[in-house]
């Protein structure tokens, strides 16, 4: 497949694994955090752990919004769904996150709430104008990636006047994470002291583009380096990152330039600022809230709030006490360390969202049996 394979060779795979070999420097040790899921599953995927040195690491980040919603958000789904006369419209990968009392999303359907799957925020929008007497709730997640399609899927819907539409809004941002994750980390987590660099993501930057990383260089000293989603574009993010430890550098590099543009998209930048305005403060899984992370829809489109119209109230609710979830999405912890992981949670009996979401650390290393690095980090 053009533009897939090329990326996947693996006689090159093997070059870049020496040159990395070659560039890191015995005495030194690189510890870097892969920001998003998707970097996850390739690095998973490819094993490309065991092409790595001892001393080179990756830290998984906090990077799937399935696995960062709080579990109090969902019960709050749940509770709108339960409505008669609503329809709660969502992307599939939510519906079989653990919710509180043993609930899900899926089960909240099983009971008879009226939950659809679907593919698009514009297939909510035509439910909701198909089913004019009922009410319509799209529940958006996602980073800057998906925020700009339930951007035009408000803006189609005050065109249209389509008064029974409306989003639950639990759209997150990327550099407040990462700000957070270097400012906040608790002591002997995966904070400023572990973290030497990043790997960039690759489809939030094709929306947002570099610039928005600067910090981590300026204020921070820590190097970024956006990457594609294939082997080799991780492999040779990591030589970049690599050699700017060894140049004493730190700036924000872009190994993805086949499709993120310097400014990113300005179109998609330009939905996203005319419909959405950020939160205060917005709670994640596992690094509880954190300053501006959040976006919640903007006054002149108040009227397609879910929040707004239903009067949601946020209720916090606890993790499952033996879940380690939210150690894994601060980067301290690996799937294995937590003692259900392959036990009494499985891809089929997800007991924590890590293991539910296509994008989580612990569906990773469970699909691709990463069980053994825990042993690498151990030593
Ligand atoms: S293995 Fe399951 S219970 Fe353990 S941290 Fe992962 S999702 Fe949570």
């Amino acid at each position: 497949m053009k533009h897939a394979d090329e990326y996947r060779d693996g006689r090159l795979a093997r070059a870049v694994a020496a040159r990395i070999a070659r560039e890191a420097d015995p005495a030194a040790s690189y510890r870097f955090m892969e920001f998003c899921g998707g970097h996850t599953h390739a690095i998973s995927r490819y094993g490309i752990v065991d092409l790595l040195p001892a001393n080179v690491r990756l830290i998984h980040g906090p990077g799937c919004p399935v696995c960062v919603l709080p579990i109090g958000r969902i019960d709050a789904a749940i509770r709108l769904a339960e409505r008669p006369s609503l329809t709660l419209c969502t992307y599939g990968d939510l519906m079989r996150v653990p919710a509180s009392r043993g609930m899900s999303l899926l089960r909240a359907k099983a009971a008879g709430a009226d939950i659809r799957v679907v593919y698009s925020s514009l297939d909510a929008l035509a439910i909701a104008a198909a089913e004019p007497d009922r009410d319509v709730v799209f529940l958006a997640i996602g980073f800057e990636t998906t925020a700009p399609p339930t951007a035009l899927a408000v803006r189609l819907a005050a065109a249209r006047k389509l008064a029974n539409f409306s989003v639950f809004c639990n759209h997150v941002l990327t550099p407040p994470a990462m700000r957070h994750m270097l400012e906040s980390a608790p002591p002997g987590e995966a904070g400023r002291d572990a973290i030497q660099g990043f790997i960039g993501p690759a489809h939030v930057s094709t929306v947002i583009g570099a610039e928005p990383y600067a910090f981590c260089a300026e204020e921070f000293g820590r190097p970024v380096v956006i990457a594609g989603f294939e082997p080799l574009d991780v492999m040779q993010a990591i030589v970049m990152l690599i050699r700017q430890i060894n140049e004493g550098r730190h700036e924000v590099e872009n190994q993805y330039g086949r499709a993120v543009r310097p400014g990113g998209n300005e179109r998609a930048r330009a939905e996203i600022a005319e419909v959405f305005e950020p939160r205060e403060a917005f709670e994640w899984r596992g690094l509880g809230s954190v300053p501006f992370s959040g976006l919640r829809l903007a006054e002149r489109y108040a009227a397609f709030d879910a929040e707004r119209r239903f009067a949601m109230v946020d209720r916090p609710a606890r993790d499952n006490p033996a879940c380690e979830c939210g150690a894994i999405l601060r980067g301290a912890k690996l799937p294995a360390d937590c003692k259900l992981f392959g036990t009494a949670c499985t891809p089929e009996t997800p007991i924590g969202s890590c293991m539910v979401s296509a994008e989580g650390a612990c569906a990773a290393h469970w699909t691709y049996g990463r069980f053994r690095d825990r042993v690498r980090r151990a030593s």
